[in-house]
């Protein structure tokens, strides 16, 4: 009998594995091979060999990952960076015009604007919020719409179910990097999405030591960007195929721990009289809160907050801190604090930040798996220290 895997962490746990224990090993083993036997494959993509992305442990994880999100497939890829880029140079390719929200990720928005106007791909960057907008921007050769499920900084949901709807109206891609909700909190192919991106270096793997991406969605499209990325070679190794299997096993017992210790943060970060400002979708000031309400299961680890007294306060408050590890990068076993305009948002120029709402003093946190209580001691000790 085929074995019943309906729940997310029953699919975490055994989706993908070897249907017979290989060697009788409960664990998958890693496959250090960079070839394999010949076995009369006709096309170039099936020959078995690591940067065609089809050694078992790849396609163990492209199984698990394909059913995380219940969607047709998936493709890991060396990089988040990897997976994305592959994916757009594959759905959108020369000659082709994308629509972009406006508030992505650096290194997305960095390939789009310095990278793809010599490949001859056009970008419009469009408001997440205001498809109304949308069709305005429409030009015969575009090719997809792509969106962040929640934003950063500033944690921003757009209106992801307009975007789904959108593409399928005016047979466009729909795509959407997923990195910040993870297939716990939101899975894109639900309310239908054509391609979900991760990094996951963040969520999926968890533990803060390695660098991996995902592509998961339509089997048509994968299969695409399968190919695309065995030409460019952005593939992952076994062994970080390995460790990103073993961490994506707990996704959903850590992801639900972050969801609900990042809530508590964020209220009791809410209730500080030196807390101007909190950036939580799960809190009901923030403006999206309804929207994320309907479309996710949880709200995520990252919030961001401003302090009285800007970027010099931000900072004090950062060296007072103890548990938080000032580093970028996000969604790992430890709490991790950042200032975005001097890390992840360092690129960007000072009218773009202000236009985005980005302020200098901004600070991000990305709750981690310490105990909730110790966190809020942590952060009500810094508080004090740096404001008495
Ligand atoms: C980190 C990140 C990426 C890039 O992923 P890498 O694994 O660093 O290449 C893309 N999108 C988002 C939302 C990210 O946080």
């Amino acid at each position: 009998m085929a074995k019943l895997m309906k729940g997310l962490d029953t699919k975490l746990i055994h989706a993908g594995e070897p249907e017979e224990l290989i060697g009788g090993a409960v664990t998958m083993p890693i496959f250090q091979s960079s070839t394999y036997e010949y076995a009369g494959q006709r096309s170039y993509h099936d020959l078995r060999y690591i940067r065609l992305n089809n050694t078992p442990n790849h396609v163990a994880l492209h199984t698990k990952l394909a059913m995380l999100e219940n969607a047709e497939a998936a493709l890991v890829a060396g990089s988040g960076m990897a997976a994305i880029s592959a994916a757009l140079l594959a759905v959108v390719g020369g000659g082709g015009h994308l629509l972009a929200q406006d508030c992505i990720y650096g290194g997305t928005h960095d390939l789009l604007t310095q990278d793809f106007p010599a490949l001859g791909i056009e970008v419009d960057f469009i408001d997440g919020d205001d498809p109304g907008l949308w069709r305005e921007m429409l030009r015969p050769n575009t090719r997809a719409i792509y969106v962040e499920t929640i934003s950063n900084p500033l944690v921003r949901v757009s209106d992801l179910q307009a975007a789904s709807d959108f593409a399928a109206e005016n047979g466009l891609v729909s795509m959407i990097d997923n990195t910040f909700a993870s297939p716990v909190n939101f899975r894109p192919a639900e309310i239908g999405f054509d391609l979900s991106l991760h990094s996951a270096t963040k969520y999926l793997n968890g533990h803060t030591d390695i660098v991996a991406g995902a592509v998961i969605g339509r089997a048509d499209l994968v299969d695409q960007v399968t190919h695309k990325l065995n030409h460019l070679g952005g593939v992952l190794d076994p062994h970080a195929c390995f460790l990103l299997h073993r961490g994506l096993k707990t996704l959903g017992v850590r992801v639900r721990h972050q969801n609900e210790s990042a809530l508590r943060v964020a209220r009791f970060l809410e209730q500080q009289e030196r807390v101007t400002k909190v950036n939580y979708p799960g809190l009901e000031s923030h403006p999206n809160h309804l929207r994320a309400c309907e479309l996710l299961d949880g709200f995520g680890g990252v919030l961001s907050f401003e302090l009285e007294g800007g970027v010099e306060m931000a900072d004090q408050f950062i060296a007072n801190i103890t548990i938080p590890i000032s580093a970028p990068s996000l969604g790992g076993v430890e709490t991790l604090i950042t200032r975005p305009v001097t890390t992840s948002h360092s690129g960007m120029a000072a009218e773009d930040l202000a236009r985005a709402g980005i302020r200098e003093g901004l600070v991000r946190l990305s709750v981690g798996l310490e105990t909730s209580d110790d966190l809020i001691e942590d952060f009500d000790r810094a508080l004090r220290a740096t404001y008495d």
